[in-house]
């Protein structure tokens, strides 16, 4: 398909939604009947996609396992065929696209958006073309505990709608935060969704904060170097520049995401956002899903958002409808890919130096003094809009690689592990019979932790490991972990303790960071004598670290520690990370 005659497609379906009486089209959502300043509550949002599913065949709904609101996570399933078995329609062709909204519950674009766009789709017969080549799937609220503890004030600086629901979910977790740690049952869920949808798109729906510019609608694409190979290709040449021009036919031009904050201004020139894969599309990129975040402006009306929103999704789904065996083909070789690649990169930092120049209409700023605090502020002029050329970094260099064992070991004990590989469908083999096998073992050298508390954690950054051999004892019912698998990159990404995101550093493996015995410093000194006689190599070894520091030499219990660690007293488990490598040969 070539770019002029999806540009063709574009024109036309950008008419036909400028033209869409939406309230002469059937169903008629709390959105549209609130003359566009309101948005659904749980109830009514279900309720309307119950009815849709009523009145049409091609709708299902599903529930799909627990959340932590006591409600299950709900998704509709639109499919033309009126077959509903994925497996099934992946093996005809079809592209599976996956909708996530209200993931931050105070963000409802997204839950009016997908209303509109369901109802569309089936009921307008010029779109329901949209659905001949894919499969829509759409979680009308992630986070129904945010959903249901409705306000008007949390979101202090949106713009609209009259109530709306909050952050963080029943447990006061962000969701957007929670994709590898899955705390909560919202996340275990939609682990298992994702599976076994295994999309080939997938958006997640929010409002910004931060700066103040033109632009209603802003976008994050996953982070093209963190994607990789030639899904991140096809996505920057072929699909970005279809969705920037679609957004801007339909009168809703975007820009990518303003990461911005604080006393900065989009025109001091910005860096582009680099989504971990704790966030929902970051999370997809591990899975080689295409993934993508809509981000309306905060002070935009509700109704200029959820327009943007609606043309947002539109644009994608014509993209994939058009281009979904292309998107299928390279995702298909991405796998292949995947499951031979050697090393992986678990860890990005931003080039500085590289940057895209893009023209930027924002507003004037100015920082006056504030009459509050006497101190400047900023302030920016909406009678002064500007269109400026400005520099955007968007190139990631790897900053951490390793090269992958033939397995990860992990012994059965480590069940929070083996849940969430399990979740995610990762294959792994039990071991039967007890053996004793050379494995590469990581030790903890050091490592830097959080002083704050993040998300019901104090996350850990800057790991240093040493790797050594060891001989391990395999128990039956341990597990090995196949690293020949197209889902490698989760795998990696989440059992390498350097990875930005790996269970280490989420806190899952603490137990092995204190010592659980210790010794009498007044009853080991005779021992340590006895130990030091025995092994004139550690004795040799004292002599040298008390020579080489002075601290050392005067701090008696530093150098018993130094004689018990060197000693077969020593904790095995101190430092040492418990999930091995186990290279063949
Ligand atoms: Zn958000």
């Amino acid at each position: 398909m070539t770019k002029k005659i999806i540009k063709g497609r574009l024109f036309t379906l950008a008419c036909l939604i400028m033209a869409l009486p939406s309230s002469g089209q059937g169903l008629v959502s709390t959105y549209e009947k609130s003359n566009h300043l309101e948005t659904s509550t749980y109830e009514e949002g279900m309720a309307f996609f119950h009815a849709l599913a009523e009145k049409h065949p091609e709708v299902q709904l599903i529930e799909e396992g627990p959340t932590d609101s006591g409600y299950p996570l709900n998704v509709v399933l639109i499919s033309r065929s009126k077959n509903f078995d994925i497996q099934q329609l992946k093996n005809e062709g079809k592209a599976v696209f996956l909708i996530n909204n209200a993931i931050h519950a105070g963000e409802p674009d997204g839950v009016e958006a997908s209303q509109m766009l369901a109802r569309d789709l089936l009921e307008n017969k010029k779109m329901s073309r949209l659905l001949d080549n894919t499969v829509i799937a759409i979680i009308p609220f992630y986070n129904i505990g945010g959903v249901l503890n409705r306000n008007s004030g949390s979101r202090v600086n949106q713009n609209g709608p009259k109530e709306y629901g909050f952050r963080g979910n029943a447990r006061n977790f962000d969701l957007n935060r929670d994709f590898i740690k899955t705390d909560t049952r919202n996340a275990r869920s939609f682990s298992e969704l994702f599976q076994k949808l295994d999309p080939d798109l997938f958006v997640d729906t929010h409002v910004s904060n931060g700066a103040d510019y033109q632009y209603v609608a802003t976008t994050i694409a996953t982070q093209n170097d963190k994607l990789g190979g030639p899904l991140a290709d096809y996505m920057k040449k072929e699909m970005l520049p279809f969705h920037y021009e679609f957004m801007k036919e339909a009168g809703t031009e975007m820009t990518p995401y303003v990461n911005i904050w604080g006393m900065s201004t989009p025109d001091m020139d910005y860096s582009e956002f680099i989504d971990l894969p704790r966030y929902s599309s970051g999370y997809a990129a591990l899975f080689n899903t295409i993934g993508f975040i809509s981000e309306t402006h905060m002070l935009k009306t509700f109704e200029q958002r959820v327009e943007a929103t609606y043309n947002y999704l539109l644009g994608l789904i014509t993209f994939t409808n058009t281009n979904g065996k292309e998107i299928i083909n390279l995702r298909n070789e991405t796998k292949r890919q995947i499951a031979e690649q050697k090393e992986f990169v678990v860890s990005w930092k931003l080039n500085d130096k590289e940057c895209d120049s893009i023209l930027f209409k924002g507003y004037e700023a100015e920082r006056p003094v504030s009459e509050i605090t006497g101190q400047v502020r900023l302030k920016y002029d909406r009678a002064r809009p500007y269109e400026k050329k400005i520099a955007y970094y968007n190139h990631y260099d790897p900053d951490v690689t390793v090269s992958r064992p033939d397995y990860y070991v992990v012994p059965k004990g480590q069940w929070p592990v083996i849940e969430r590989l399990k979740w995610n469908n990762i294959e792994m083999e039990v071991v039967k019979e007890a053996r004793e096998i050379t494995v590469e073992v990581y030790h903890i050298v050091s490592f830097k932790t959080q002083e704050q508390p993040f998300e019901g954690h104090y996350m850990h950054y800057d790991v240093e490991v040493e790797a050594r051999k060891e001989l391990v004892q395999l128990e039956p019912g341990d597990l090995l972990v196949p690293v020949n698998q197209w889902r490698n990159r989760y795998i990696v990404e989440t059992l390498e303790p350097q990875a930005s995101d790996s269970f280490f550093n989420w806190n899952f493996f603490d137990t092995i960071l204190q010592r659980k015995e210790g010794f009498s410093a007044y009853v080991f000194e005779d021992l340590a004598l006895e130990i030091l006689e025995q092994h004139p190599e550690i004795k040799e070894a004292l002599e040298v670290k008390k020579k080489e520091d002075i601290e050392f030499a005067q701090n008696g219990y530093a150098q018993l520690m130094f004689i018990y660690e060197h000693s077969n007293h020593n904790e095995k488990a101190y430092m040492r990370y418990p999930i091995y490598r186990y290279l063949k040969q």
